[in-house]
């Protein structure tokens, strides 16, 4: 009871709405009307335990009521209600980082385009849009105690008593004098139309309903139009842009259900916070009965939007029992089909936007060649990398397409970033032989083609692997032999200096301008991904590596020379650490003595100046 003061965030998002000069404040409707249908789905959720809660009233209806004198327009609904203490909650406060994110964004953008207020969990505030004065007169279903919420939206808001005859929710706006048109029926039977028309429940206006009622997924699709899907989802999922795509279907047969998904064109702010999954909703019988339910899509579907409505699970249906039930092992397997079909059609009618979608969720997507043996083919089918073909994402049936004769495998090198990756000593002979390198930057990137192994026969390779063998060049091969012939004095150095460092020392035909690089053992973990691990707090013991030296390279020449005429040289010792040194550079991997490397950096000039 009495004077509140408003949560600072909601105090900015306020005083952001009440000042906002954007022109389509109309939306504040579809968020009114979006939260009746979400207390209606609450408190029908809720009876199937507590049917006593529908007791003295059992229509679930939104209503529309202008009340032209007093130029006030009523959003009423039966559903949940709220309680004084949830009035105070719900209405005054809201989670920090949401209208953090909310402000920045807006502050961010040119437009101010409020009507992104949704997705930030603070559409009830867009009534500011249109009201000067906001009356919340709310009954929780089960108790017979009404309250009223009132604020002019600045600074303070007061709870009193109230008189309500039933259970639910009347949102009393008192319109801005240039909104009074919101007062036309046509006006609002209108907007209903543009913006609420996916509702399961009847609107009212006048008495009769203005909309189907009856739900979106379980009309036909040919009476469905495109802009009722954008705002179903616009609704399930608080996102303001219109989806990419979506997949409507209908299983028959042992199974009933019908399912409804879409991709999202841009990854909410939210997309890597577990606790914020808006993911799934799933219906029973047209009840919605869970509102996150991650087991209808695997992790590695997480950025997917939708709903399913199934005959055959139980209402009561709770997570526990998801995970046993072979219902909804069949519904996972045929919306994880769905969704892959319908990734399958945007990346071959809208290549651009596959793109643009890759780009968002492909790190996210790629976790499933990971976890799903199941779905490996279809995912790298659908998996798009950056390549030293050039600057556009290739898929890898391009790839394949474009392999030279004799190419007998798909060659990667995995890093940091492209730019990384491009001056990388492991593609010196691949390039050479024109291979195109596949060049992959995303931290599951090397857990993810490990897995994969191989695509239409031909092996994944990763290029900074000891292992790695390329087709026999003849005479590159002779060449190397011919170079390697006098060096042995100098990998013995090596192996020496670099004793404990390295796992080995050998001379290679894999590099052609560099002297010298490292490269992985059998199980070692890239450079990069130690470092991932190593900031997530991960203990990571590093990987052996081999010093693979250049037997062409003229530094390479000289150091043996040098060798062959003093092993015990004290320059051998310090040139060598030094190729060591850079190639570690090289890989992207600390140096364990910067300030040696620094000395032995600048003797070199000493010695190259004087
Ligand atoms: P969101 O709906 O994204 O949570 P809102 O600012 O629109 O954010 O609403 C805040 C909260 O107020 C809702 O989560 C809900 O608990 C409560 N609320 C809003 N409108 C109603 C309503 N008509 N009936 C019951 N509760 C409501």
């Amino acid at each position: 009871m009495g004077e509140h003061v408003f949560q600072a965030e909601v105090g900015r998002v306020l005083s952001l709405v009440i000042n906002s000069l954007y022109s389509n404040k109309e939306i504040f409707l579809r968020e009114l009307v979006s939260n009746a249908s979400d207390a209606l789905d609450k408190l029908r959720f809720r009876a199937l335990t507590e049917p006593t809660l529908l007791e003295g009233d059992e229509k679930l209806v939104i209503r529309l009521r202008p009340e032209a004198n007093d130029r006030v327009l009523v959003i009423e609904d039966t559903g949940i209600g709220m309680t004084e203490a949830e009035l105070v909650e719900n209405l005054g406060t809201v989670a920090r980082s949401g209208s953090q994110a909310f402000l920045e964004k807006l502050e961010a953008s040119a437009k101010k385009d409020v009507s992104i207020i949704g997705q930030f969990g603070v559409g009830f505030y867009s009534a500011y849009l249109v009201a000067d004065r906001v009356e919340v007169v709310s009954r929780a279903a089960g108790t017979d105690k009404a309250w009223k919420w009132s604020s002019t939206g600045k600074d303070t808001f007061t709870i009193e008593p109230a008189e309500r005859a039933t259970r639910g929710t009347e949102i009393r706006l008192h319109l801005r004098e240039d909104q009074k048109d919101l007062l036309e029926p046509w006006r609002l039977r209108d907007l209903v139309r543009r913006y609420s028309d996916y509702m399961a429940y009847p609107i009212e206006l006048g008495g009769e309903a203005i909309n189907q009622a009856r739900a979106l997924w379980q009309r036909p699709k040919a009476e469905i139009t495109r802009e009722q899907y954008d705002e179903l989802y616009k609704h399930l999922t608080h996102d303001f842009e219109k989806p990419l795509a979506h997949t409507h279907f209908r299983v028959e047969g042992t199974q009933e259900f019908v399912g409804l998904f879409w991709l999202p064109k841009e990854p909410p702010f939210d997309l890597d916070d577990p606790r914020k999954q808006r993911g799934v909703r799933l219906f029973v019988k047209r009840v919605l009965v869970m509102e996150d339910c991650e087991a209808v899509l695997p992790q590695w579907l997480r950025f997917v939007r939708g709903l399913v409505d199934s005959d055959d699970l139980p209402l009561n249906v709770s997570r526990e029992l998801l995970q046993e039930s072979s219902t909804l092992r069949t519904i996972r397997k045929q919306v994880v089909k769905r969704v892959l079909d319908l990734l399958d059609e945007v990346a071959k009618d809208r290549p651009e936007d596959y793109i643009g979608f890759w780009t968002d969720f492909g790190r996210i997507f790629k976790e499933g060649l990971v976890v799903d043996p199941e779905w490996k083919e279809r995912i790298a089918k659908l998996a798009r990398f950056s390549s030293t073909q050039g600057e556009t994402l290739t898929s890898l049936d391009d790839y394949v397409g474009r392999m030279k004769d004799g190419q007998e495998a798909i060659y990667y090198v995995t890093g940091e970033s492209r730019g990384a990756l491009e001056g990388s000593p492991y593609l010196e002979a691949l390039r050479a032989r024109g291979y195109e390198v596949l060049l992959m930057t995303d931290a599951v990137d090397t857990w993810a083609s490990e897995n994969l192994g191989e695509f239409e026969g031909k092996k994944l390779v990763n290029a900074m692997r000891a292992e790695v063998t390329l087709p026999e060049d003849e005479a590159a091969k002779k060449k190397t032999e011919e170079a390697g012939k006098d060096l042995e004095p100098l990998v013995a150095a090596a192996k020496k200096v670099l004793e404990g460092r390295v796992r080995d020392v050998k001379l290679s035909s894999r590099l052609l301008e560099s002297a010298a690089c490292l490269v992985l053992a059998q199980g070692a973990m890239p450079a990069h991904l130690e470092k991932i691990m190593q900031r997530s707090g991960r203990d990571v013991t590093r990987g052996k590596r081999d010093l693979e030296l250049n037997p062409t390279h003229p530094a390479v020449r000289s150091l043996g020379l040098l060798a062959a005429k003093d092993a015990e040289d004290p320059k051998l010792k310090d040139w060598l650490t030094l190729l060591y040194e850079q190639s570690l550079v090289a890989e992207g991997s600390p140096l364990d003595d910067p300030n040696g490397f620094a000395r032995r950096v600048t003797s070199l000039l000493v010695h190259a100046t004087t």
